[in-house]
């Protein structure tokens, strides 16, 4: 298939969430003019799902009321389920004060205390107050902040609506990325220096999910194409408050701000759980426990098997509700018909964040392996794994990764390529898209009998039935079969739009390639690691196993299409792990 435009940056940034955008405005401030960057998203800018993130942010801002750098990496480490690297932690911590005052500067409307200083509030696992927010609707202020400062730049194109489809390596390094730009109808070759992945999760890899509809994990299954491992990926986190029955999430600030879960008698249950945290427990705890409630007979009777437990904001008082979860409160009365003023709104564990992601260093670079880097090739927000949040994440510490790993791989992307030329010869390079988008052709091409949206429903059907909160070897395997099955009849699908303008029959059937790639990956993980950590809870091996199991994961692609599996050491640089109890 012949490649109808071709761009040519400095540094290609693909992804324009909250990891994509700090990047661009780091490298925007920091190098102007002599650094020329494209910034490509599948959707509108200011869709990305980012604006979906409704808490808010971690960072350290009040050392003189007793909060510290030791003690949110404390927090962390424990609530990775000690599968966090520590060095990683540290770096994470130290820098994250600065970015909360930097989007101050910008002009972010942070909550503010009468006094005026910045607000924060608690959050699941984390010891200190230290949640920084804009009301319930964090995420949509930090990217609108970050837009308009990006408004006063000229260094950059955005290319909207483009829809990325692979990554073209050569002699290790990243030489290109082809696409389709979906309002034009044209496919498209772009040729950078250097690369920022920030592609965002993978959540829609299940039904019952928290998240957008785009976030396909697309970035992560080309990576995953080209050779490049995947870290981590059996790690799920599961966010114990999905509202019943759309999924759509109701903030841990909820809890934050004093709300209860309760039973189907009226009781606190988490005292049984997690006697000193309570409802702030870490997400991991609160979500096992809202299940065993469930599977106990505690729960209430849902629509299509959603049984739920009770969140009680009720004790809260109309003035908090309105002043602090002005969304939730909107959110529960359009979804949930319930006004959280009056009643308790009914919430159960839902897929919410991938722990796993692209196998990188501390500064976001991309890794062949253990060892070996790509150079030119960086990755930061949910699709990486740099191992900041183990086994488990906490709440409020992604959309601060975000900004810290966007603002170290901008500054590395942009110095890296203004000390470098683009090594490769133009048409050695197009000839490969050519080859690449062949693909793209096939699909388009293809008339065979499976419903490509069929196969997304039951592969999403699947892993929320088989690798959710509880897993088994069971279940696990089931899974992995349906997997397979799907793999294999998704070679058979039919597209009906031939078209490549505003294509969606088609981008939807690429993105569901690229969920089954990483569901395989996922799940096979899973199965291997015979061990109970974090987000990841096997009813038949229900302990954490630091003698065998205290290392990362890494699936690398084989020929054949299936993940082959390594394992690397944790660093461990500060704390010895210890038994996880709140
Ligand atoms: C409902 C919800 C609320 C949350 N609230 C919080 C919170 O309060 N605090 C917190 O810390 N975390 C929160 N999180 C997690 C946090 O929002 C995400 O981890 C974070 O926003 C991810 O940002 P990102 O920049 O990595 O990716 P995203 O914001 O998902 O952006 C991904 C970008 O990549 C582009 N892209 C993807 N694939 C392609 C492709 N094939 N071609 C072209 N472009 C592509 C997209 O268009 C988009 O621009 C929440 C998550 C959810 C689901």
């Amino acid at each position: 298939m012949k490649v109808d435009k071709l761009y040519k940056y400095d540094v290609l940034i693909l992804g324009a969430g909250l990891a994509g955008l700090r990047a661009a405005t780091e490298i925007a401030r920091k190098f102007g003019d002599r650094v020329r960057v494209g910034i490509v998203s599948k959707v509108q800018l200011m869709r990305a799902h980012s604006v979906c993130a409704e808490g808010g942010t971690a960072a350290v801002l009040r050392p003189e009321e007793g909060d510290s750098f030791e003690l949110h990496a404390w927090d962390t480490i424990k609530g990775s389920d000690f599968l966090a690297d520590q060095d990683v932690v540290f770096r994470f911590v130290r820098m994250m004060p600065y970015e909360i005052l930097l989007l101050d500067h910008w002009g972010i409307p942070w909550s503010r205390r009468p006094d005026g200083k910045i607000n924060t509030r608690p959050f699941g696992g984390h010891s200190f107050f230290r949640t920084v927010f804009a009301q319930d609707k964090t995420g949509f202020f930090e990217m609108q902040t970050l837009y308009d400062t990006l408004l006063k730049f000229s260094n950059y194109d955005r290319h909207d609506e483009v829809f990325a489809t692979s990554f073209i390596m050569k002699d290790g390094k990243f030489a290109g990325l082809t696409a389709i730009d979906l309002v034009r109808g044209e496919t498209v070759l772009f040729l950078a220096k250097s690369l920022i992945v920030a592609t965002g999760g993978a959540g829609r890899l299940y039904g019952f999910t928290t998240y957008s509809h785009s976030v396909t994990g697309d970035g992560l299954a080309m990576a995953y194409r080209v050779g490049i491992p995947l870290k981590d990926m059996e790690f799920i986190q599961f966010h114990p408050t999905g509202l019943v029955p759309s999924g759509i999430l109701v903030t841990e600030g909820a809890r934050g701000e004093g709300g209860y879960l309760r039973n189907n008698r009226g009781e606190r249950f988490m005292k049984n759980y997690a006697p000193s945290k309570m409802e702030l427990a870490p997400r991991d705890i609160v979500s096992r426990a809202e299940m065993t409630e469930i599977e106990e007979g505690r729960g209430f009777k849902g629509p299509d098997g959603l049984d739920y437990v009770h969140l009680d904001l009720t004790h809260l008082g109309r003035a908090k509700i309105l002043e602090r979860l002005p969304l939730i409160r909107e959110l529960a009365i359009k979804f949930a018909g319930v006004d959280p003023i009056e009643e308790p709104i009914p919430v159960r564990p839902v897929a919410h964040y991938s722990m796993g992601g692209i196998h990188a260093n501390i500064d976001g670079q991309v890794m062949w392996d253990a060892e070996r880097t790509v150079e030119n090739m960086f990755v930061a927000g949910e699709a990486a794994c740099l191992s900041l949040h183990g086994a488990n994440r906490l709440g409020s510490n992604s959309t601060a990764e975000c900004l810290v790993w966007g603002r170290i791989t901008g500054n590395l992307a942009a110095e890296y390529s203004l000390s470098k030329e683009y090594p490769f010869r133009e048409e050695d390079i197009l000839q490969e898209a050519e080859r690449e988008l062949g693909a793209v052709e096939k699909l388009l091409r293809s008339d065979g009998k499976e419903n490509p949206y069929a196969i997304r429903k039951e592969l999403q059907r699947t892993m929320d039935k088989n690798v959710g909160v509880f897993r088994t070897r069971e279940g696990l395997e089931k899974a992995l079969e349906k997997i397979k099955e799907l793999k294999k009849r998704f070679e058979n699908i039919s597209i009906k739009d031939k078209n490549l303008v505003w294509n969606t029959d088609l981008v939807m059937t690429m993105e569901t390639g690229f969920l089954l790639d990483l569901a395989e990956v996922l799940t096979m993980g899973a199965l291997l690691r015979e061990e109970s950590r974090g987000g990841h809870f096997r009813r038949d091996f229900p302990k954490r196993d630091d003698e065998r199991w205290l290392k990362h994961t890494l699936a690398f692609r084989k020929e054949d299409g299936s993940p082959a599996f390594e394992y690397i050491p944790v660093r461990i640089t500060y704390w010895k792990p210890v038994e996880r109890k709140y």
